[in-house]
């Protein structure tokens, strides 16, 4: 080869190369339309930084789903009244966009309601979904529809699942609607409105038509440990079939991983990682759904940290992770770390940078286009 060419060669080969680097995000991006048409909105409570790293760890690093995020971000989570938020504010920071006092439902400090992004979705035209793996009732999915002073008033927070048009409603918490102070059966209630009310997993993927509610135990749905099995990723999966079926419009769906916080709380960490590891299953099928649907945009974020996880030095490390990997919680609380934020899909460029819990919010229903 003559020099000439030789030069001509090699600057080929590093164009290609520069080229070729780029080509993952182009190829990935160059047909999906720019406007964000669907939001998967989910929640690992309690998933900070440290929960997934154990989790990776504990599976000797392997890639979670996570890792197939194409941007990553920051979020600090801190309420209005405390700099560690408990799930009712931080829930509402991530509904409503608006920072309020630890243990309110969709009001702001001075106990005024905010509307919640769901909520707006509705007013626009869009299907709208709630996937938790506790009660619906509890605070993180009752902030997307209820406006109460208190999470502890889930008997209050289960009517307002009347007073939403959600589509799709599965979790827990079947008490707050059968088993009520008041005497009525809001399962009853939701039915005359036109939803189909089920009670078993199986009903749930069997179901063909438009408007559901799950309510698959009478509070907590059990743990991973207890054998709660492939729910979360399955009615994921689910519920995304159900809204692109109700809405040419688009959708919003918030997904929660709920029980990554039990497992701090109880400074357990093989709950810890076993729910987050459910969590990332569910992950997948949403970042498997963003790449069939251009215009989907899948934001994974945490409420905040519980149980403020370390992963110290064991000995030997590298040895079998449960002779070489400790675990530490330095509280059975949650702490005010900030938590990742992941994103993925039409828009998530979005989302890589440091930002308030409530920028989240707002962002997607500046995508979304909502009014
Ligand atoms: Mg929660
Ligand atoms: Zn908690």
């Amino acid at each position: 080869m003559k020099r000439m060419t030789k030069h001509l060669f090699v600057a080929a080969i590093i164009v290609a190369g520069l080229v070729s680097a780029d080509y993952g995000y182009a190829k990935k991006n160059k047909n999906v339309d720019p406007e964000v048409k669907n939001v998967i909105f989910m929640i690992g409570d309690g998933m900070g930084l440290a929960q997934v790293a154990a989790t990776t760890v504990n599976q000797g690093y392997k890639p979670l789903n996570l890792e197939r995020a194409q941007f990553i971000g920051l979020a600090k989570t801190y309420s209005a009244n405390n700099r560690v938020t408990d799930s009712a504010a931080a829930g509402t920071a991530l509904a409503t966009g608006t920072k309020t006092n630890n243990g309110a439902i969709g009001v702001d400090p001075d106990k005024q309601p905010v509307k919640s992004i769901l909520e707006k979705a509705e007013e626009n035209g869009l299907a709208t979904g709630l996937v938790a793996t506790y009660s619906v009732t509890n605070a993180t999915p009752a902030a997307f529809i209820a406006h109460v002073e208190s999470r502890n008033m889930e008997e209050q927070i289960a009517e307002y699942y009347l007073k939403t048009d959600v589509d799709v409603f599965m979790g827990g918490g079947k008490k707050f609607f059968t088993d009520r102070k008041d005497g009525r059966d809001l399962t009853e209630e939701l039915e005359d409105k036109g939803y189909t009310m089920v009670y078993e997993l199986d009903d749930i993927l069997s179901f063909k038509g438009d408007r559901l509610g799950a309510l698959l135990s009478s509070n907590a749905m059990p743990k991973m440990i207890e054998g709660r099995g492939d729910y979360l990723p399955l009615a994921t999966g689910k519920a995304l079939e159900i809204l692109q079926k109700n809405s040419d419009k688009g959708f919003f769906i918030m997904v929660e991983g709920s029980q990554i916080d039990s497992g701090g709380h109880k400074k357990d960490a093989s709950v810890v990682i076993s729910e987050t590891v459910d969590f990332d299953q569910a992950v997948g099928v949403a970042f498997d759904f963003a790449d069939r649907n251009p215009g989907t945009l899948v934001v994974v974020t945490a409420d905040h940290e519980t149980g403020g996880l370390s992963i110290p030095s064991g000995k030997p490390d590298f040895s079998l992770p449960d002779q070489g990997v400790k675990y530490e919680f330095s509280t059975g609380g949650h702490t005010g770390i900030f938590v990742p934020i992941y994103a993925y899909g039409a828009g998530a460029e979005n989302f890589s940078r440091i930002m308030e819990n409530i920028d989240i919010p707002h962002l997607l229903e500046q995508l979304l286009k909502l009014k």
